[in-house]
This record gives structure tokens, sequence and C-alpha cells, in this order.
């Protein structure tokens, strides 16, 4: 079965989340673990979660994939901001144990002109303090688009931070469409190519979730703008393709779309029409 969802807002906790995307047709779902611009989290319901995992069970929810404020930046050039990068994903890993066994996804960061060797070793750093051998949560990284300074556009470069991660059974790689054809990786005309450079120079083995988005922009504009499926420059044969590659098929799928519920809704149908 196709796993497929999209990114919901976290405001009412687990059991909300989980009701909306069943309401929508969804059986995994994405959410921010605070608000994007950082800050403090509230607190989590033990409650709640213990709802959630009934409704999870009942209604087949599985992966559940968290993504950190866009907004933290582990290789900034001010120690402040990788300190606040740092303590983020710190306290996210403790509340994730709340919901054991998920994905935790993040954007390596952006450089800002210290170069691109040194914003790996600062990602790498941050890593090596917050993730701890007892944790049950996979943190992946996302593969950007490349805009400005932004590390991770490049397969080299998030397989240049794995290598420098200790407990590296604990990461893996979110890919998202829309990034990857922006950063110039052809997966509308050779989607086999890039998942062969993938393999080669990550390992298909780290490739943990997919985040399924077109693009308003064409084919290695260093962009970054999400469209709705089939409405961009990926267009929606490129989708029926990866939705059904005998790599990625088994993985769980996120929409990240420009969509309230109605859009993800129909969005979800359409994808799982496709599905074979
Ligand atoms: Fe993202
Ligand atoms: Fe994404
Ligand atoms: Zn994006």
């Amino acid at each position: 079965m196709l796993k497929i969802g999209c990114h919901l807002s976290s405001a009412g906790g687990f059991t909300a989340m989980g009701k909306t995307a069943v309401s929508i047709g969804a059986n995994v779902f994405q959410f921010f673990t605070r608000n994007p611009r950082g800050g403090a989290a509230k607190a989590i319901d033990p409650a709640d979660v213990e709802s959630y995992h009934a409704l999870a069970r009942e209604a087949g929810l599985s992966t559940i994939l968290a993504h950190a404020p866009y907004t933290i930046n582990c290789c900034a050039a001010k120690e402040d901001t990788r300190r606040f990068a740092l303590e983020t994903m710190a306290d996210d890993m403790k509340r994730m144990e709340y919901v054991p066994g998920n994905l935790y996804n993040f954007h390596p960061g952006s450089h800002v002109g210290q170069g691109m060797d040194r914003g790996i070793e600062m990602i790498a750093e941050v890593l090596n303090q917050i993730l701890t051998p007892e944790q049950h949560t996979t943190v992946l990284l996302e593969t950007m688009a490349g805009k400005g300074t932004e590390v991770g556009s490049r397969f080299e470069e998030l397989a240049a931070i794995l290598d420098k991660v200790e407990l590296s059974d604990k990461m893996g790689v979110c890919l998202d469409t829309c990034h990857v054809y922006d950063a110039g990786y052809d997966i509308v005309n050779d989607l086999d190519g890039v998942l062969e450079a993938f393999d080669r120079i990550i390992g298909l083995d780290r490739l943990r979730a997919i985040h399924v988005n077109d693009s308003k922009n064409p084919f290695s504009s260093h962009k970054d703008r999400h469209e709705k499926i089939g409405q961009g420059s990926l267009g929606i044969d490129a989708f029926e393709r990866i939705l059904n590659h005998p790599k990625l098929r088994d993985l769980p799928f996120y929409l990240e779309t420009p969509n309230e519920l109605p859009g993800y809704a129909a969005e979800i149908e359409m994808l799982k029409a496709l599905y074979r």
C-alpha cells in the first residue's frame, strides 16, 4: 500500500493530526516540531500521545515525519545561532521519544560564506552533540535546492556530513523532489540515473522519506518554490514514475505543496490512483 500524507498543523496535538490525516485519506503525516521561527515548543501531553497511538493502530497510520523549524542554522557564522540550533534539536530529540521509531527531518544549513567544507564540519559537530545511542528516532538530512549558500544540494555534501557523524546508524536522508530537480538532478528525464548516483554517493539504504512536491521553477534553477502536483515543471508523469519506482515505492511520501486540506485530499487521491 502507498504510504502517503502531507504536512499538517501541529496546533491540536498528535491525536488531532491523526484524525485530520485519516479525514483526508492519508496514512502518514509531517508536522513542524514547533513554530517555524523556533522558540519554545508546547509541552507534550502524554494522554494525547496515548490516544494517538490507539488511533494509529486502529486507522493504520504509520511513519510520522517531524520537521525541525526551517529557520535554525547549524552552520551559522554566529556561535549563538549555532547554539540555538543545537539546543532546539536536542530538545526535539527528547520530545520525539514520546513517539519512538519515527523520523526527524532538518535542513542541513547555510554556510553564509564560511565555505562548504566548514559548513559540513559544523553540521556534523551539532549532530555529534545531539545524537545518543539510546534514541529511537532517525534524523534525516533533507536534500536542498541550493539557493544562496545552502549545504546539501549535492549528494556529495550530504555524504560528507554522514561520514563525519559518529552515530551514523541514527542518520538518513529525505529526498525532496522539488529541491533535487531545482538543484540539477533530472528526476523527470533520468530518474534511474539520479537514483544510481544517490546510491553510489550516499547509499539508497540511507533514503528514508520522500517530500513530494512539484516545482514552480525550471530544471536546475536553485530556487525552491513548491508547486501543486502536476502543475509545475516536473509534471504528473514524473510523479507516476517516482511513486512506482522499485527503489522508492515502499518509502513514505509527504506532500508539501501549496494547499489547504481539501487540496491535499485531492492530491492524495490522485497519487493513490497512480500507484500500481
Ligand atoms: Fe524542508
Ligand atoms: Fe521539503
Ligand atoms: Zn522546499
